[in-house]
């Protein structure tokens, strides 16, 4: 299958700083592709070479096949077929609703051009706005006016860059489930950026981890939940408790006990990475005394609640006392002081190299 879009080989800097390093990426007919990454990761620069609106250093960028841009030249923005809801492409103040979306159909037979606006703002729920202009409208409405004037043309890509960002959580909440329908109803292939893994996983069918102008990992948003590469990726999906290991026999030695992994030399130091949710809590009646831990703090967190727990209990000799957050479903507020068993769950355990854990 050709892909939708693809980017190959891509380096880019901005005077001595390396934003892309032979960054790789394709997108599929239909799919929805995150670039998910810390700030100044390399994101939007990725976006904005596939948009046309960087002038690509080296690489190759090819839509549906075609390439559009390498070392001998480039197709202008306007010519890649391809729909932008940018930040800096918000919707032109002067011009109504109507306008807006008309102004995405410039090549479009005149007869047309009228349908076709229309129906899109009643595809994204707007029919009746066409002659508001866009102060008068909600950031929510914005932002579906400014996906409609994208997709009118019929783009074959959509370049989404943190389009929600400037939403409340709630209104985000509904507009990305709306944006996700729409897409889906097209075969049009989706590029998206942003920094929230939630919004990476609720949006995308593939999830491309980004750090230093590189691609760490690449995959399912179940494949990067379940089976992160390093803690950096694992880190971006969730908080994380950190516990020091050392391997001995196949196994991370820990304080909360022994977790097999594969490929460690023996003696090797391992940051054994536990997500909040694979510490299991229950009563102690029953449990083994070694996996016994004090509650610090507990918080109701809405779906979950997050419990704050010292361990191990009793304190050792030594004092030592690991601080670990584990994270429970629905509403479990234990009293501070309380003591409680803690099983983990392997699945959402993670060993490591030591020196992944260091960005
Ligand atoms: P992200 O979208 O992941 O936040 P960007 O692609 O915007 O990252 O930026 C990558 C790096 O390039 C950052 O260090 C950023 O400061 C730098 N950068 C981005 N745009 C420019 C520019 N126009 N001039 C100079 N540096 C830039």
């Amino acid at each position: 299958m050709v892909s939708a879009l693809e980017l190959r080989g891509v380096t880019h800097y901005y005077g001595a700083l390396k934003a892309l390093s032979e960054l790789d990426l394709s997108v599929e007919p239909g799919q929805v592709v995150c670039l998910l990454g810390p700030s100044g990761c390399g994101k939007s620069t990725a976006l904005r070479i596939a948009a046309g609106l960087e002038v690509l250093q080296d690489g190759v960028v090819s839509i549906a096949g075609d390439v559009v841009a390498d070392r001998s030249g480039q197709a202008p923005p306007e010519d890649r077929g391809v729909g932008l809801v940018f930040q800096d492409y918000a919707l032109f103040p002067h011009l109504s609703v109507l306008d807006n979306v008309l102004f995405g159909l410039g090549n479009w037979p005149r007869n047309e051009r009228r349908e076709r606006a229309t129906r899109m703002l009643e595809r994204v729920d707007m029919t009746g706005y066409e002659n508001t202009f866009p102060h008068e409208l909600s950031g929510g409405q914005q932002q579906r006016v400014a996906l409609a004037r994208a997709l009118a043309p019929g783009p074959g890509v959509m370049l989404l860059d943190e389009p929600y960002s400037g939403l409340d959580a709630r209104l985000r909440d509904q507009v990305r489930d709306e944006v996700l329908h729409l897409l889906k109803t097209t075969s049009c292939a989706t590029l998206m950026v942003t920094h929230d893994s939630e919004e990476a996983m609720f949006m995308a069918d593939r999830i491309v981890v980004m750090r230093h102008g590189q691609v760490v990992q690449a995959g399912s948003p179940a494949e990067l939940y379940c089976s992160p590469r390093d803690a950096f990726v694992a880190g971006f999906f969730s908080e994380l408790n950190h516990v020091d290991g050392t391997m001995r026999d196949g196994m991370a030695v820990t304080e909360l006990g022994e977790i097999a992994a594969e490929g460690f030399a023996e003696g090797e130091a391992v940051d054994v990475v536990i997500r909040p949710e694979a510490l299991k809590l229950g009563p102690t009646k029953g449990a083994s005394a070694s996996q016994f831990a004090t509650v610090v703090e507990a918080r109701l967190l809405g779906r979950t609640s997050l419990v704050h727990l010292s361990y191990p209990w009793p304190v050792p000799d030594d004092g030592h006392r690991l601080h670990l957050h584990a994270r429970v479903p629905g509403v479990m507020l234990p009293e501070p002081g309380q003591v409680v068993s803690v099983d983990l769950d392997l699945s959402q355990t993670f060993v490591f190299p030591k020196q992944t854990s260091v960005d």
